[in-house]
């Protein structure tokens, strides 16, 4: 098996009232499972084997990209939250935010309105280009702007199994909810 599932940097009940324990335990514990374990099985003994994972995203497609993005989307997604974390952006971060979304404020509007508008199950993403400018985009399934030759640094799963046990068809309510444990100094740590 060449990738293992890393654990969580938090106990598993961290993230309530937010994210259950039950939500981490099915999401992390058995759907990211899945793709780290589909994804082993399907580059054994491939090309693919020798690749970076981002390598395989970049490169692959079908069953092979929806988990190796899976399983790659979701490390990103459960290791931006912390607890206690930082409740803001800082620095060139901050400046950035400011000066293309108008404030923080107007940010988190926009974020959360393109999850509550995508259709089916998907990923909304803050990514950054090689200059440092910013994009909010949507994309559904498996998508990682990784493959538009962006870089990933926050994104929300709008994937009902993250979501529906603690609030059921209420994707809005979620979505709004994440921002209380995004963990700012992860993001700006990812954006420098
Ligand atoms: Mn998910």
């Amino acid at each position: 098996m060449k990738y293992n599932q890393p654990r969580l940097p938090y106990p598993v009940d961290a993230l309530q009232p937010v994210i259950s324990a039950r939500t981490v335990d099915f999401h992390y514990g058995k759907h990211e499972k899945a793709y780290i374990d589909t994804l082993n099985s399907l580059i054994e003994g491939t090309e693919y084997a020798d690749m970076s994972l981002e390598e395989i995203i970049v490169k692959s497609d079908g069953k092979l990209f929806n988990n190796a993005a899976q399983a790659w989307n979701h490390i990103f997604y459960f290791f931006q939250f912390a607890p206690d974390g930082l409740k803001e952006p800082t620095g060139r971060l901050k400046e950035k935010i400011d000066e293309q979304f108008g404030s923080f404020e107007e940010f988190k509007k926009k974020f959360e309105e393109a999850g509550a508008t995508l259709f089916g199950s998907g990923w909304v993403w803050l990514s950054c280009d090689d200059k440092g400018e910013l994009y909010i985009t949507q994309g559904g399934n498996a998508s990682n702007p990784m493959t538009d030759g962006l870089r990933p640094l926050l994104t929300f799963d709008v994937w009902e199994h993250a979501y529906y046990l603690d609030y059921q068809n209420k994707r809005a309510d979620y979505l709004h909810r994440l921002w209380d444990i995004v963990d700012w100094d992860i993001i700006g740590i990812r954006y420098s």
